[in-house]
């Protein structure tokens, strides 16, 4: 069997904390009955909502609540987006999340080799609760 390695590939991505925060959201502006400001989904990225899970129930995997979680529609289904996860768009302009263990062991700024990935809003990311 012959080896191969994967031809390098620059992608973009942006780091979600919460909705709203994907560029390429554009979320529509609404006006509840009494006349309060809110804004509708992201198109990249959606609020999370599943009539099956409360709202405050707590993520398997990040342990925030899932009412501060996002979701996303991609090549292979819907994904949950937890708070801080990167969203990665990939050479098609699909969008797909990526943990960011997992994109930091990945992927390292395009052009200079030395630069950190950005860490912009990390400080804002939601306090994890007091079970943690
Ligand atoms: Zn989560």
């Amino acid at each position: 069997m012959a080896s191969y390695h994967r031809k390098p590939v620059v992608i973009e991505a942006t780091r979600w904390f919460r909705n709203g925060d994907h560029p390429e959201d554009d979320r529509e502006a609404f006006q509840t009955k009494r006349g309060e400001p809110f804004l509708g989904d992201g198109k990249v990225v959606r609020y999370y909502r599943n009539p099956d899970i409360p709202s405050c129930s707590q993520c398997a995997t990040c342990r925030h609540e899932m009412d501060i979680h996002g979701w996303i529609e991609t090549f292979e289904g819907g994904h949950i987006v937890c708070p801080g996860d990167w969203i990665i768009t990939g050479i098609m302009g699909e969008h797909y999340p990526c943990k960011p263990h997992v994109f930091e062991a990945t992927y390292e700024p395009e052009g200079d080799p030395d630069a950190e990935i950005d860490e912009a809003g990390k400080d804002d990311a939601p306090e994890r609760t007091a079970r943690d």
